[in-house]
């Protein structure tokens, strides 16, 4: 019984060690992931928020190193299309200081999920956005989105699914300004993607997947839209769908086995649909804490595999969601602290005064 109750420890200061190796030094086997840097430091960012444990970091020179990612335009403003955030320093463009133009370099652009996570890290460091070129970010984001509604990551083009609608969502959210997207286009996409089974998939015919499911109605939440789009016997049906991905955590698709991320995935999307209550967090808590690397800290997706920074965040994520003891709750749509949200909040309220 005793190692049982050992079992169940969130161990707290190992995962804000975890994430803090993040920020400073990688295994080699991470090195593939190099061109999507700014998502892992998301992951630590956010993971540490949660923790409540920021002020393990420097902020002002993460910042900075966040600002000299963004896509500027050039004097000429002929890139205008392809501004945004950058991943990482991997292009070898000269660094900027988001002061004067961007320089021009033919295969140099924003990426709709760097986007995403520069603008939520620049938010949960309590930045005032007052760098970031807005206009540009969202003329950079409407040159993404197809004539089905769904949106490319890069200008070149790419897949189009499920994911950068929601990445389109948190960005004209968090600045507060739609104009980045036809929102009418983006919510018709998520309606031929609702599945014959009541779950959502990446796209119109695929199969229901609860990563999809969560974009779907975190987007629809962001734009104010979830009482609108779908009729009351739809949304009961979404709520099954996933109410029976539970098994002791919780799986992506029906006959998978479980994962820790969808205690976030499928989770954040029962508490938006006001029925996460409904689930059992003990089996949820028990398996999220099973996958818990009690030497180096941080969450494995199973038990008994390595630990890494995205199932590390959302392992956090999911005990948040269930009121775990000393964890900051997480904004279930927009995926950072309620703390980093109200913050947004507060700067959305300053830029609406000042533009009456
Ligand atoms: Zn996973």
């Amino acid at each position: 019984m005793m190692a049982d109750f050992d079992q169940e420890d969130f161990l707290r200061e190992r995962h804000v060690r975890f994430f803090q190796r993040c920020l400073q030094v990688l295994p080699e086997r991470y090195a593939p992931y190099e061109t999507s840097r700014l998502t892992i430091v998301f992951f630590a960012l956010s993971g540490l928020d949660v923790l409540n444990a920021l002020d393990v970091i420097d902020k002002p020179a993460l910042i900075e190193w966040i600002y000299s990612l963004q896509v500027l335009p050039t004097d000429d403003r002929s890139n205008l299309q392809r501004c945004g955030f950058r991943g990482s320093s991997h292009m070898g463009v000269a660094y900027n200081n988001s002061k004067g133009p961007g320089s021009l370099h033919a295969y140099d652009s924003g990426h709709v999920a760097m986007t995403y996570t520069g603008l939520a890290c620049l938010v949960i460091l309590d930045d005032d956005l007052s760098r970031v070129n807005k206009e540009a970010c969202l003329i950079g984001l409407k040159a993404l989105q197809l004539e089905d509604g769904s949106f490319y990551a890069v200008p070149e083009g790419s897949e189009n699914d499920m994911r950068f609608v929601y990445c389109a969502a948190c960005i004209c959210y968090m600045l507060d300004d739609w104009s980045g997207m036809d929102c009418q286009k983006a919510i018709d996409y998520i309606r031929r993607s609702t599945s014959y089974d009541g779950g959502i998939g990446q796209g119109s015919g695929l199969e229901s997947h609860g990563g999809s499911t969560f974009c779907a109605i975190a987007a629809l939440s962001l734009m104010g839209k979830l009482q609108d789009v779908f009729s009351e016997r739809e949304m009961r049906r979404i709520r099954r769908w996933c109410i029976l991905r539970q098994q002791n955590g919780f799986h992506g698709r029906p006959n998978k086995p479980v994962d820790t991320c969808y205690s976030f995935w499928v989770g954040a999307t029962l508490e938006l649909l006001d029925v996460f209550q409904y689930t059992n967090f003990e089996k949820n808590r028990n398996y999220i804490l099973s996958t818990q690397d009690r030497l180096v800290g941080g969450f494995a997706k199973w038990p008994d595999s390595h630990p890494d920074p995205l199932h590390t965040y959302f392992g956090i994520c999911g005990l948040s969601l269930m009121g775990e003891g000393d964890l900051r709750k997480v904004h279930p749509a927009l995926n950072i602290s309620e703390r980093a949200f109200a913050s947004l909040q507060r700067l959305h309220g300053v830029w609406r005064e000042s533009s009456t």
